[in-house]
Parts: C-alpha cells; sequence; structure tokens
C-alpha cells in the first residue's frame, strides 16, 4: 500500500471545537449596548435576543435599512422609550471578544485618538466572519464491511486505520491510498467509509515546545534563560534583546516561544516584511515539528479567516505576522516578539496612525503577556527606556560561531576618480573584482528604487514631476515607466519634453538600483549580478524565491535597496559597498542620525555571517560626520549616548512628547485657512503647558490632488497630550471639505 505520509499531519485534523460559548450575561429583551464599524460617534443599544447574549459576543444589529456587525459592549445606556429599541438579529458563531481585547482597544483608540468603529475594524480585517461556518466533507473509518474487497479498497482501509480516527478530505485520502475518488465513494455506498460534514477552518497543527532546539551558547543560554524567566513570573514585562546581526537573537527568542507554548499560553511573532517570513517559517518548522499560523496581505482571505478563527478558538499557538497581527483576537496571550523593533514599517502611516511596537507593549501589559523586543540596533526610545528600567534589557555580544563583525571603512569619494554617470568608485570596484575572483559574493547597496530618481530635460532644464503629488516622477526601466513613489502614479516615459517640446532631449539623472545594476554589468562583464528592489517581482513568493536562489550561491554580485538590509542571511556575502552613506544624513527628519546609523549596521551585518569575515565599504563624501565615523568606530553605546543628550536638549520625543496635525483639502487656501483657525484658538494646547507650530505646506505639499498642511504640537514629557490635543480641535469648527489626521508621536514628516 501507499505510504501515508508522515509529512502530512498538517491536513489530518481532529475537529472537535477548542472552545466553548459564553454563557449569556444579559437575558433576553436587557438593553445592551453594540459597537459596530459604522462611523457612528458611539455605540447604539439593541435587545437581547432569545437565550440572552454575553459581553463580547459578535452580533447582527439592524442599522437603518441594513444589518451590520457588531460587538456587545456592555449594558445598553436607555434614556429613550424602550418600546422602540431594535433587537439583535443573530450572534454570529465566532467565540465572543475578550474583555481584555475590548480594553485593549478602547486605550489603543483613546492613546492614538481614533474612534472606537474605527479600531473594531481592526480588530475584525477577516474576511466571512458573518457566514455561517462554512463545511467540508471528510471521510473516517465506518461500522460496515465491504461486499468484496479489492486491492485499491484494501488500501483505503489501510490508511484509515493506521491513523486511527483522524478523517481525511476525498482529495487526500486518494492520494495517501493511492486510489481514486470513486473507489472512496463506492466504500461510502457501502458503510465502509463514512462521510461527514466538518468546518472548513480548521486548527493548525501543534508545536511542540519540547522538541530539542539548537544547543545554545553559554551567552545564548544565559539570555534564553532571562526570557523564560520572565514568562514563569506570568506578568507584564518587557525585554529589550540587543544583540549584533547573526548573534543568534531568533534561536533566544524562540526559547521564550516554547516556553510560552509549553505553558499552555499562545505566542506571537511580529515581522516587519513578508520576505522574511520564507526562511522564518522554515526555522519554526524545524524547532517545534510544524508551521505556524501566518498573518500578512500576502495570506489567502480563506487562511486568514482560518487564522482569525483558530486564534479566537485556540486553535493558533503561534502566528508570525505583520503589524496587523497585534488585533487579532487571541485567546491566551503569552508573548508577543516585535523582532527588529527599531523598523519604522511597525509604524502604519495611514487610516489608524499606530506603532505596532508600542501598541504590543499596550496590549501585552493588559494582557499579563511579556514583550521582548529585537534588534540589532534599537530605536532610541527603547534604549531610553532600557537605560531608565523600565524594560530589562539583555544583550548578546558575539556572533554566533566563527563569524565576527565586519570591518568597516569609509571609500573618500572626494579622493575618488568617478566618471559623470558612474557611482562606483576605483577602490569599490578593485574590492568587489577581488571577491568574483574568490568566488565570494558582495552587495551593491543603494537605497533607492528604479533607475534614475530625476528625469530632466536638457534643452530647456524641466523635471518631470507628479502631476498630483509634489514629487518628481522616477524612472523605473525595467517597467518602462514613470512612476511617483509617494501615490503610485504612474506613466510612460514621453519622448519628448512635455514643457518645450523638444524630442530626444530627456536625460536621466542621479542613480536608482536599475542603474547601478548597469553599471555593474559593465564593470564587471563576468560576474552573475542578482537586482533585489521590491519592484522587480511580481509578488512576494518571486522575491522570496530569488532570495533563496541569490542564498544559495546564484550570484556572484548582489544589487539591492533596503530590502537586502534586513534579516537574510547570504553566507557566502563577504563584502558590502554602501554606494551613497550620505543619502540619509541630509534633510529636515529628526529621526535621519538614528535612521542611517541603523541601516548602515544592518547593511553591513550582511557581510560574513558564516565562517569568512566580511568588509563594509561606505563611499562618503563626509568621512568627518558625527555619524559617519560613529557607525566607523562601531560605538554604539557612544552614539547612543550622544543621540539621546541632543534629543534630550532639544525637547525632543523620547524626552518630549509630539502630535502631528494633517490637514488636507482639495484647495490649498482651505487647509491653510483651517490652519490658520486651529492656531488662533490653541487655548487647550498652552493651557497643558505645550506649544503649537505651523501651519505650514507640508514637505509633501501634494497627495493624489490633495493639498497638505502640517502642524506640530510639542509638549514636555508627562503632558495629557491627548487630551490637550483633542480639546483644542473639537473647539474649532472645521469645514466639512477638510480632512483631518492626528499623528501622536510621529515617526514621519512628510
Ligand atoms: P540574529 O537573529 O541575531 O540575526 P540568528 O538567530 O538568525 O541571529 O542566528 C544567525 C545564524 O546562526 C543562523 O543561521 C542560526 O541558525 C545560527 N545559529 C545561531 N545560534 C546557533 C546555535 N546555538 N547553534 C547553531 N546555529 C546557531
Ligand atoms: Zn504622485
Amino acid at each position: 500500500m501507499a505510504d501515508p505520509d508522515p509529512a502530512f499531519p498538517g491536513s489530518l485534523f481532529d475537529e472537535t471545537p477548542a472552545y466553548s460559548y459564553a454563557p449569556a450575561d444579559y437575558a433576553e429583551g436587557e438593553l445592551v449596548s453594540v459597537l459596530t464599524t459604522q462611523p457612528l460617534d458611539r455605540p447604539l443599544d439593541y435587545k437581547a435576543p432569545p437565550g440572552g447574549v454575553a459581553d463580547g459576543a459578535f452580533v447582527l444589529v439592524p442599522l437603518g435599512p441594513r444589518l451590520v456587525m457588531g460587538v456587545v459592549w456592555g449594558r445598553g445606556r436607555g434614556g429613550f422609550d424602550l418600546s422602540k429599541a431594535r433587537g439583535i438579529n443573530a450572534v454570529l458563531p465566532v467565540p465572543p471578544m475578550r474583555e481584555e481585547m475590548r480594553d485593549f482597544l478602547e486605550k489603543a483608540g483613546a492613546y492614538t485618538l481614533t474612534p472606537m468603529p474605527a479600531m473594531l475594524r481592526l480588530a475584525t480585517r477577516a474576511p466571512g466572519l458573518t457566514d455561517p461556518p462554512s463545511m467540508r466533507k471528510v471521510y473516517r473509518m465506518g461500522e460496515g464491511e465491504p461486499d468484496r474487497m479489492t486491492d485499491a479498497r484494501s488500501r483505503v482501509l489501510a490508511v484509515l486505520e493506521e491513523f486511527g480516527g483522524l478523517a481525511f478530505t476525498l482529495k487526500e485520502l486518494s492520494e495517501a491510498a493511492g486510489v481514486t475518488s470513486s473507489v472512496i465513494k463506492g466504500l461510502v455506498k457501502q458503510g465502509a467509509v463514512s462521510e461527514e460534514n466538518t468546518p472548513r477552518d480548521l486548527p493548525y497543527p501543534t508545536l511542540d515546545p519540547s522538541l530539542p532546539g539548537k544547543a545554545l551558547t553559554e551567552a545564548q543560554e544565559a539570555a534564553a534563560d532571562d526570557l523564560r524567566a520572565g514568562l514563569r513570573a506570568g506578568s507584564y514585562g518587557t525585554t529589550l534583546l540587543r544583540g549584533i546581526t547573526g548573534s543568534g537573537k531568533t534561536e533566544v527568542y524562540l526559547e521564550a516561544v516554547a516556553a510560552a507554548l509549553a505553558q499552555g499560553r499562545q505566542a506571537l511573532v511580529l515581522l516587519p516584511e513578508i520576505a522574511l517570513s520564507a526562511e522564518f517559517l522554515t526555522r519554526v518548522e524545524q524547532r517545534f515539528g510544524a508551521k505556524p499560523a501566518e498573518w500578512h496581505s500576502g495570506v489567502t482571505m480563506t487562511e486568514r479567516r482560518r487564522t482569525w478563527k483558530m486564534v479566537a478558538e485556540g486553535g493558533a499557538q503561534l502566528v508570525v505576522g505583520a503589524r496587523s497581527a497585534l488585533f487579532l483576537p487571541f485567546r491566551d496571550l503569552g508573548l508577543i516578539v516585535v523582532d527588529e523593533e527599531h523598523d519604522s514599517s511597525y509604524k502604519q502611516e495611514d487610516g489608524v496612525l499606530y506603532n505596532a511596537r508600542d501598541m504590543a507593549v499596550l496590549r501585552a501589559s493588559i494582557a499579563g503577556a511579556q514583550v521582548v523586543l529585537a534588534s540589532a540596533t534599537p530605536s532610541l526610545e527603547s534604549w531610553v527606556n532600557a537605560q531608565a528600567g523600565k524594560y530589562r534589557r539583555v544583550d548578546l555580544k558575539s556572533r554566533f560561531g566563527a563569524a565576527v563583525l565586519p570591518e568597516m571603512k569609509a571609500i573618500d569619494m572626494r579622493a575618488e576618480e568617478v566618471p559623470s554617470g558612474q557611482w562606483i568608485s576605483p577602490a569599490l570596484r578593485q574590492a568587489v573584482n577581488q571577491r568574483v575572483e574568490a568566488g565570494e559574493q558582495s552587495l551593491l547597496f543603494l537605497n533607492r528604487r528604479g533607475y534614475a530618481p530625476v528625469t530632466l530635460c536638457r534643452a530647456c532644464g524641466h523635471q518631470i514631476e507628479c502631476p498630483q503629488c509634489d514629487a518628481r516622477m522616477v524612472e523605473h526601466r525595467f517597467l518602462k515607466r514613470l512612476m511617483c513613489h509617494q501615490c503610485g502614479e504612474n506613466m510612460p516615459v514621453p519622448e519628448t519634453c512635455p514643457k518645450c517640446e523638444a524630442e530626444g532631449t530627456l536625460a536621466a539623472v542621479g542613480p536608482g538600483v536599475e542603474r547601478l545594476t548597469e553599471e555593474a554589468t559593465a564593470l564587471f562583464p563576468e560576474a552573475r549580478i542578482a537586482t533585489l528592489s521590491s519592484d522587480l517581482f511580481s509578488s512576494a513568493r518571486a522575491l522570496k524565491q530569488a532570495v533563496a536562489t541569490i542564498a544559495g550561491g546564484g550570484a556572484d554580485i548582489i544589487v539591492g535597496t533596503q530590502l537586502v538590509a534586513k534579516g537574510h542571511n547570504f553566507p557566502a556575502l563577504t563584502l558590502v559597498g554602501v554606494i551613497d552613506s550620505d543619502l540619509g544624513l541630509h534633510g529636515s527628519d529628526m529621526r535621519a542620525a538614528e535612521k542611517t546609523f541603523q541601516l548602515m549596521r544592518q547593511v553591513a551585518g550582511r557581510a560574513g555571517r558564516a565562517d569568512k569575515p566580511g568588509q563594509a565599504l561606505m563611499q562618503t563624501y563626509q568621512p568627518d560626520h558625527p555619524v559617519i565615523r560613529a557607525i566607523l568606530s562601531g560605538d554604539e553605546e557612544e552614539f547612543w549616548n550622544a543621540e539621546a543628550e541632543s534629543r534630550h536638549q532639544a525637547g525632543m520625543p523620547p524626552f518630549g512628547r509630539m502630535a502631528g496635525i494633517i490637514l488636507s483639502a482639495e484647495q490649498a487656501d482651505v487647509a491653510m485657512a483651517a490652519g490658520m483657525e486651529l492656531a488662533r484658538h490653541d487655548g487647550p494646547i498652552r493651557a497643558a503647558g505645550a506649544v503649537v507650530y505651523g501651519p505650514a505646506p507640508a514637505p509633501i505639499a501634494r497627495v493624489r490632488g490633495w493639498h497638505r498642511v502640517r502642524m506640530l504640537v510639542k509638549a514636555p514629557k508627562g503632558v495629557a497630550l491627548q487630551r490637550a490635543v483633542s480639546d483644542w480641535v473639537a473647539g474649532v469648527r472645521l469645514p466639512k471639505n477638510l480632512r483631518l489626521a492626528i499623528d501622536i508621536d510621529p515617526q514621519s514628516f512628510f
């Protein structure tokens, strides 16, 4: 018979639901408050249905002519004619939202000044929650005997016997037994195999925390012990797990995950980018014997619904996901890991403006869970919190195994002769050639997508700009289009100048990764060159594939954007050449120094992870700039101390508080006038001891045709900033054709 594949258990299942619905808190006819995702300013009252309803239950309620989904949010307020109250239409077959989750949504909403319906939308972002559970047919051993035994029939029965009471789908069973589905159907008719309907959303395969992990080094073991101790306490606590790239942070926090799972609690690992998870899922599988649930934009809708439900029912022990996984309905969350905690993608920049790192700490503090913030280059905020003793700090000082940190050196571009239209200096070129000859990999790093950032008319000097935004169009030669990196607007590359109509005068100015690839191809004709930039791949899977090929030695030179700076292992990589180290040093962003420092350290960390030492060469026109010097010297504590001191002096976060106000309107003067009006009525802000700056046109003054004006509120630490801002904004009447967004703890100032 066909061997039942032991790699199969993921699709064999035992379908007993792991939850039971909560008893009713409100009897039939009692008035309850229901929060919906509709943009109303408060929950509405409804009558509990026959059988009553529990707090937190997901329900359908009539709203005007429609039925909408909502959550029971405590007792009704009443105060109106009860005979007018409408009833709850249906209670949905999902576990009620836990009190802890409702509390989290309320606190997160209050912190980010987000209305509750929008918070509830974050927590219900799975399709089909209102549908009845979708069913499918499964097959298991029946009571009856087949009329006659054939070879194919006996294979089916043998498979079912082998797996005891487990059920199979038709496809699984026919594959495992090596028979056609009609053989199975025949056995069903005779009662030898039973056919049943079960819910389609099944629990995830069980992760086994007792499987042995890698043998840890002494330093790793000590760090893992610290994290385990936190979990044993069974209460809230945050640990900053600091360790250079390759020091084995992932190995260490997987031990914390194991500890949480062993306690029967759930764990969540947040990662900044989808591309990270392919490698990561395999590691989890190696450690725990099965893959975890996934939650990010690349996951299918069916799988999303399954994850959401299983997290709520306890059928998922571990979720690996992007920032929005924080709003999943965990039943018993024991641990949240925020990997690469400094990563700016944790801040959601549209819709609800929240920082997943901060919200993870909030959620854990409510759930009595532990947080591990892992990074090679922590955010200044977390570093300061650790210094102040609010977070525990665990350091992994050396790299795992023989790997050592790369040697860092500057290439002083003032002394290099680089022809115009080229960006690779002779010094870097020589270093790359050495690697190619030695059969080692090099990375040429440039944090700029596309071919060229500027398209200029040589006849009239016109630069092509986005028709909607205040941004230049970036040429993407691979796609044969000009693209706006702000709004996504794109157009074919014109043949004549849109301004002076001269023909053939448009020239690409400055480098993007595509252009760098062109230069590298000309300079290193013998080398195999791969370009890694997000828009060269049609899907996350294609990108994962390319990363795997390169990691397997499929390229000599990698040309890449910050996509490669994060988390991938390229064992043969021994050289990182940073094309423009000065790129992030300019600009008005208070975090420019911090971000450049982090990015450079991360990129350089790509080199020399295996047994060969690596080297990082940084092309710069400012080798004496303090940030460049700190990167080269490798003295991180000194960098953080200096950076903390300068922010302290300026009263900047985390030593002061800030809120950004973004006003946008289709007419520039509408946005500006509203800003002036707000500025004139800043009483609540001043009363709180804070100050309003602006209004001023935003650095990116137009996006998708909307004009943008910014204001900034700065307050000393300890001021009730949210309160002051909401009182202030509520006190001014703003025109209807204006959008106002409030960004608490802004990360970017565009
Ligand atoms: P980080 O998360 O700090 O970048 P990783 O946990 O990814 O570091 O470890 C870097 C590499 O070293 C990985 O390939 C990992 O499998 C390996 N490694 C780390 N610790 C051990 C260990 N104790 N035993 C075997 N391999 C290890
Ligand atoms: Zn645009």
